[in-house]
């Protein structure tokens, strides 16, 4: 269904030819972040999922996961925590590791962010491989809380995310405007 929204959103998205590299079509949403309109309009209807979905704290991935992800946890009155590539918080943190294409990547959270109790919305723009989405679900189970889903502003279904994200989601939704 294409709706007044997504028609909006999708208006705002440039595409990128062999970006970062030659066969890549690479998302681009920085005109969808100028625009007021269009990023109020995005955040509130990720804001609803997180209504919706029953989160008690919002995930953001880095690095286009915070920008969206803030305003969300704010809109819904949830407090914001940012999922970072290994080596970027001074806490102590839980960090998880994931195959890459070529090697191999880690990510991390604040080991105190988290805990048993807590309902987690996962936010980030472009759901593709979903390996960078799955290690921070994974990420969030360990430490201790459940998943109430993961939203993004797009989803590339060709890449076969969805499927690969079914077991660590397992059940809670994903939504993809
Ligand atoms: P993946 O782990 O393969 O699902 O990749 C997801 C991460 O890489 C997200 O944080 C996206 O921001 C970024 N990403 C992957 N593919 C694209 C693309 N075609 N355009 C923009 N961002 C992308």
């Amino acid at each position: 269904e294409t709706t007044d929204i997504t028609r909006l959103l999708l208006s705002r998205i440039r595409d990128v030819a062999d970006y970062p590299e030659p066969g890549v079509v690479f998302k681009d949403i920085t005109p969808l972040l100028a625009d007021p309109a269009a990023f109020t309009a995005l955040t509130d209807a990720l804001a609803e999922t997180a209504e919706r979905t029953g989160a008690t704290k919002v995930v953001g991935l880095e690095a286009r996961g915070f920008i969206l992800g803030a305003p969300v946890a704010l809109r819904a009155g949830l407090g914001f925590i940012p999922v970072r590539k290994a080596g970027k918080l001074p806490g102590a943190t839980l960090s998880q590791a994931y195959d890459l294409e070529y090697g191999s990547a880690e990510i991390e959270v604040h080991a105190e962010d988290l805990a048993a109790g807590d309902r987690v919305l996962v936010v980030d723009d472009v759901l593709a491989t979903g390996g960078t989405a799955g290690a921070s679900l994974e990420l969030i189970r360990r430490a201790g809380a459940e998943i109430a889903g993961l939203a993004v502003l797009m989803e590339l279904g060709f890449l076969g995310g969805r499927a690969r994200l079914e077991p660590a989601l397992a059940g809670a939704p994903l939504k993809a405007l």
